[in-house]
């Protein structure tokens, strides 16, 4: 079994950091002053977007009918004017509901209030506009309890995912029924305004075999006239509200004053435990590094549409991710660094968002980087920096400071891979000590409030008292990534009376603007003997050198891919991403075999086009397709298997139930295979070769292939993968071997 070579002759996090300390960061001078972060300003921050008024708090009766797809509220929001004569008050509310009273609880009046609607009827933000008179205006600083009673039918069933590999979650704008009740932000469930942050106290009542779920705490659950009624608190200050309910089995257990909780369906209630221990390990583990955990209790909810949420207080993650014992750091701990990262210390949407790349960065990882091993953490740098390379195209790119959220996965290269590593380079540079400090800055100053770039900037330049207005322009603000190649390297022996070494001189060039950037080296030389240093890259050409103790056999640039850069399609190992992401790309069907031999591939051909119409469809006694090509089918089954695996000339040997890789052989009847070669004749291209030695072995990997797209080759045995590795792209701009 091979893995991604191992290369790491030290650990480098403390080398570059206590470099870049005295280099690279510190050359900017340390302007920037401690009060700076006492955010003096913090108190003129809107509270709402409309600050003419701030809502304090919501007191909520709330009564859910899932046969009926029927909400019914009571809502008494208090208020708070902040403008001197303001005889209007306009608020959000679902179009769908209809309010049949308002009146102001304090001054016993009843209000003529009139509603506009907006926005169109299918779009998911359908809203109207509830615009309220005061006659006469009432002066500021008064506070007003404005009860609502509205109601109406939330029936949105969610719809499938759309995407190929890419997990969103289902969509829909709040639904209301027999298989799950899900209000959140985006339904508008109740009167709002934008930006507005209040406090809740909720009481909700649901048929009596079903449990609500909401953030804070839940004070009290009982049946009451054969209905379930329970009543949440909400003591934080929260961006939009959600609450679901379902046939839940509750299990809970106390850490430190917490509450952690699951609510599973029945089914899956053997489950609590496990989701219990893993939440008390992420809690733990970031509990030390960002400060104490701001909610009165964690949960784990099982939702009834795919998806992976996180909201203050709750992770809401889809029955099949609940099955599949998803308690990896990807998901409940990505979730659970929300807590503080998005739910506690917000994000303003229209402002940029910073708060998916730092939870990337510090869930999928760091946990990694924190509990596994240094080439784990390796693999998951090389994929961040892959993600960029294989989904974005340069006239697709846009800066950092312009992601909102993921639509597809471009979104998902920039706002949470390239941003990740923004984030790394960022503790690369001012050393771990000051970036957790930075951290711990951030969610203590900004809790309960909402924090953008430029606080993230000004909180790391005060802790590291560095001004790093340069790194958050380069990364943040403007497209792209450095592309860097070595143009030339050199060997030079030095001899002297009382000296003998040799000297690597290092020619790098940087195509297009130059990058500011500090790039790690590695040095290999005879016996196994390694150097790792850095060096500080700022302008288009630079020439370094770099004396070492014994006679170079080859240098490279940033072999454990620290330093975020640009790779072409040439300078990546051949993968099946590459294949899907090619402009023009082919698929070659088998025609030989019997039909239960080739059915595998054609349902796998069938999902495919179903989810990319670019795609041409050619059999394999047609011509060889001079694009990337995907080929379904093993020798004896597809004509072109031989062909397809050529690119990898001595690397591979292929017959019909076994497959060599680099001399390690695999075989077997339940044996699959998914192995990317360069294509044969254009090795800018990608050849790959999908096939099952039994059409069994084929059809348990066929559902899942497109996960396994990072990798040259896969080897299956009863669909669990038992060994994995990569060939060199066939272009290493980064890398001399002398
Ligand atoms: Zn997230």
């Amino acid at each position: 079994m091979r893995v991604d070579r191992s290369s790491c002759a030290r650990r480098l996090p403390t080398l570059l950091a206590g470099l870049l300390l005295s280099g690279l960061f510190d050359q900017a001078l340390a302007q920037v002053s401690h009060a700076d972060l006492s955010m003096g300003d913090r108190g003129t921050v809107p509270v709402s977007s409309d600050q003419q008024l701030e809502v304090l708090s919501h007191d909520m009766d709330v009564d859910l009918d899932p046969d009926r797809h029927h909400l019914q509220v009571t809502d008494r929001m208090m208020i708070e004017i902040r403008h001197p004569s303001l005889s209007s008050l306009s608020f959000i509310l679902n179009r769908a509901l209809h309010v049949s009273n308002i009146s102001i609880v304090n001054r016993g009046e009843h209000l003529a209030f009139i509603t506009v609607s907006n926005g169109s009827e299918s779009h998911e933000s359908s809203t109207q506009r509830v615009t309220i008179s005061l006659d006469p205006p009432p002066g500021p600083g008064q506070r007003l309890i404005l009860e609502w009673q509205y109601g109406g039918i939330i029936n949105d069933p969610p719809r499938e995912p759309r995407h190929l590999r890419f997990v969103t979650p289902s969509e829909t704008a709040g639904h209301i029924g027999p298989e799950g009740i899900y209000l959140s932000g985006e339904t508008h469930w109740y009167p709002d305004l934008p930006g507005a942050l209040p406090t809740f106290r909720v009481r909700v009542v649901t048929p009596p075999t079903w449990h609500a779920v909401t953030h804070g705490r839940q004070q009290f659950q009982a049946i009451q006239k054969d209905k379930m009624v329970a009543e949440w608190e909400i003591g934080t200050r929260t961006e939009a509200l959600t609450v679901v309910a379902n046939r839940f089995v509750k299990t809970q257990q106390d850490w430190q004053g917490i509450e952690i909780a699951t609510y599973l369906f029945p089914e899956d209630s053997q489950l609590a435990q496990e989701y219990l221990d893993a939440s008390v390990r992420y809690l733990k583990t970031y509990t030390a590094l960002l400060g104490p955990y701001p909610f009165p209790k964690f949960a784990v909810v099982e939702n009834f549409f795919p998806s992976g949420l996180g909201m203050p207080s709750f992770t809401l993650l889809g029955s099949g991710t609940i099955k599949r014992h998803y308690i990896q750091p990807y998901a409940l701990g990505h979730e659970i660094v929300h807590s503080w990262i998005g739910n506690w210390v917000f994000n303003r949407p229209d402002h940029g968002n910073w708060v998916e790349g730092l939870t990337t960065y510090l869930a999928n990882y760091y946990y990694e980087e924190l509990t596994g091993t240094a080439e784990q953490a390796r693999e998951q740098r090389r994929l961040m920096t892959f993600g960029y390379a294989v989904y974005v195209r340069s006239e697709d790119d846009y800066p950092i400071s312009r992601f909102i959220q993921k639509t597809d996965q471009k979104d998902n290269a920039i706002g949470y891979q390239k941003t990740a590593m923004v984030f790394h380079m960022l503790r690369e540079g001012i050393g771990n000590e000051l970036f957790w400090k930075g951290l711990r800055h951030l969610m203590s100053e900004y809790g309960s409030a909402y924090a953008d770039w430029h606080d993230v900037e000004r909180v790391f330049s005060t802790v590291s008292h560095t001004d790093l207005r340069w790194f958050f322009a380069q990364w943040i603000e403007q497209a792209g990534a450095p592309i860097i190649r070595i143009q030339d390297a050199r060997i030079q022996e030095e001899n002297g009376p009382a000296i003998h070494r040799y000297v690597v001189r290092l020619h790098l060039v940087q195509v297009g603007k130059p990058y500011r950037i500090a790039l790690p080296v590695k040095i290999e030389m005879p016996n196994d003997q390694s150097l790792l240093t850095a060096l500080l890259l700022d302008s288009t050409e630079q020439v370094m050198s770099l004396p070492v103790p014994a006679r170079p056999v080859s240098v490279e640039i940033d072999p454990n891919f620290d330093a975020f850069h640009h790779l072409d399609r040439g300078e990546l190992p051949p993968m099946l991403n590459r294949f899907v992401t090619d402009a023009e790309h082919s698929v070659l069907v088998p025609t030989h075999g019997d039909e239960e031999a080739r059915q595998p591939y054609q349902e796998l051909l069938k999902r495919l086009l179903a989810q990319d119409n670019t795609i041409s469809v050619k059999v394999d006694h047609d011509a060889r397709p001079d694009t990337s090509v995907l080929v379904l089918g093993g020798p004896g089954v597809n004509g072109a298997a031989d062909w397809a695996v050529s690119g990898c000339r001595d690397q591979v040997s292929l017959e019909k139930d076994r497959v060599t890789i680099e001399g390690h052989t695999y075989r077997g009847p339940n044996m699959a295979l998914l192995i990317s070669c360069s294509h044969p004749e254009h090795p800018e291209g990608i050849a790959t070769l999908f096939y099952g030695v039994s059409p069994s072995a084929a059809a348990k990997v066929a559902r899942l292939l497109f996960f396994y797209g990072w990798q040259s080759y896969l080897v299956f045995q009863d669909g669990a993968v038992i060994a994995r590795g990569n060939f060199s792209p066939v272009r290493n701009n980064l890398k001399v071997t002398f």
